[in-house]
């Protein structure tokens, strides 16, 4: 063989001596073509009866085993791995909904999930309205004939509001309407969303399971009965997801209940420290018994993460605000929450309704696996900046 022949056909793992290995976390393995022994295999795989993966986008084994990985957790049917947490959501809106549709959407959204269901779903003739973000029973207020899917987020990402998903659930069943949870906030390990009767449970993956904000990811788990629509919508639009980050997620996901266990504790020591801080108006965190939600927070979760946030008595200057923000040493400035360092942003939200947070400055804090104490000292510092 010549030079360019020999470099195509060398470094294959056939090659190598011995036994096959076997390392304890699965290789990463990331390709196009997939290559078959025989002829009789191509001509099957093209009939559509080959028993193998057939291509980089019949989703190869990195893929496959995050996301069985990802649906054992759920105790779901079936999941599917996305580019990311909003490409999960918007494909899960589309996969699930025709032209003539109408979509309840809880207020308290993701901002990016509202944006899309306005600007994109519109164009085919979906229409969406919002519920409250504490929504329950009165769901039925809202629920018209041609209402085809609710999608809820409890807690919402930036207010922290919880609806009684148990509730909502009992009332779209009854009237054949899909379901849809983003349960980022949770996890499926202390919120589970099928014994509470949703449909299609969501994951921003990028945030907690992921853990290490290094990767964008996203996975759609569906109970039984949607399990096949997803799953066609799934293969026809050839969608995939990065092998390179489905590796990443599954590692992610070994440790995530140490990991969440930590964020739990740290968050709740902080958001203790905060409710009885003078210049502290509200701290928005369901394990706390101030919350509004409190009771149905006990009732259907196991536990908390590492996001809240938390108003001050008096609305602070923007440049008292600045001052603030910049002073912070160990929480770091950025958007996305869940992985290991501390984050600190400031939320002025945008609703459709009216909410008790609409005038509010909201500081929003994903707490991290630091000391704690370096977290609360820091903190400390930031609000006598805040306060001068
Ligand atoms: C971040 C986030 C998403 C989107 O996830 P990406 O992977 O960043 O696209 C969706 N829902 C919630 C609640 C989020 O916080």
């Amino acid at each position: 063989m010549r030079d360019a022949t020999r470099l195509i056909n060398s470094g294959h793992d056939a090659g190598l001596p011995g036994r096959a290995t076997r390392t304890v976390q699965p290789p990463l393995q990331r390709g196009s073509t997939v290559l078959f022994e025989t002829y009789e295999d191509l001509v099957q795989a093209g009939e559509g009866h080959y028993d193998g993966i057939t291509y980089g986008t019949d989703r190869l084994p990195s893929q496959r085993l995050f996301e069985e990985a990802m649906r054992d957790l759920e105790n779901g049917s079936l999941t599917r791995a996305f580019q990311s947490g909003i490409s999960a959501i918007a494909h899960t809106l589309l996969a699930f909904t025709r032209s003539g549709d109408h979509v309840l959407l809880c207020d308290n959204v993701y901002g990016p999930t509202a944006l899309y269901c306005r600007e994109i779903l519109s164009r085919f003739g979906i229409e969406s309205t919002a519920i409250p973000p504490n929504a329950g029973a009165d769901i039925a207020e809202h629920v018209r004939p041609d209402t085809r899917m609710i999608f809820l987020e409890s807690p919402g990402s930036n207010t922290f509001e919880i609806q009684d998903i148990r509730a909502i659930t009992k009332l779209a069943r009854s009237r054949g309407i899909r379901t849809v949870l983003d349960n980022t906030w949770a996890t499926p390990l202390y919120l589970d969303p099928f014994a509470l009767g949703v449909d299609l449970s969501i994951q921003s993956v990028t945030k907690y399971i992921s853990g290490h904000s290094d990767v964008l990811l996203g996975t759609v788990t569906a109970q039984a009965d949607c399990a096949r629509e997803l799953e066609d919508y799934y293969r026809i639009s050839e969608l995939f997801a990065a092998p390179e980050d489905c590796h990443l997620a599954l590692r992610g996901l070994r440790t995530l209940p140490v990991r969440l266990r930590q964020h739990e504790q740290s968050a709740l020591r902080l958001a203790r420290w905060l409710a009885g801080h003078d210049q502290v108006d509200q701290v928005l965190h369901p394990a706390l018994p101030s919350h509004p939600e409190h009771d149905l927070w006990k009732r259907d979760f196991r536990g908390s993460s590492g996001l809240f946030a938390f108003t001050l008595k008096r609305e602070p200057e923007e440049e008292r605000l600045a001052a603030f923000m910049n002073s912070l040493e160990c929480f770091g400035m950025g958007f996305s929450w869940g992985g290991f360092k501390s984050l600190a942003n400031i939320a002025h939200i945008q609703r459709s309704l009216p909410s008790r947070y609409a005038d509010r400055t909201l500081v929003r804090l994903s707490i991290g696996l630091e000391d704690p104490e370096d977290l609360q000292e820091d903190l400390e510092h930031g609000l006598t900046c805040l306060s001068r």
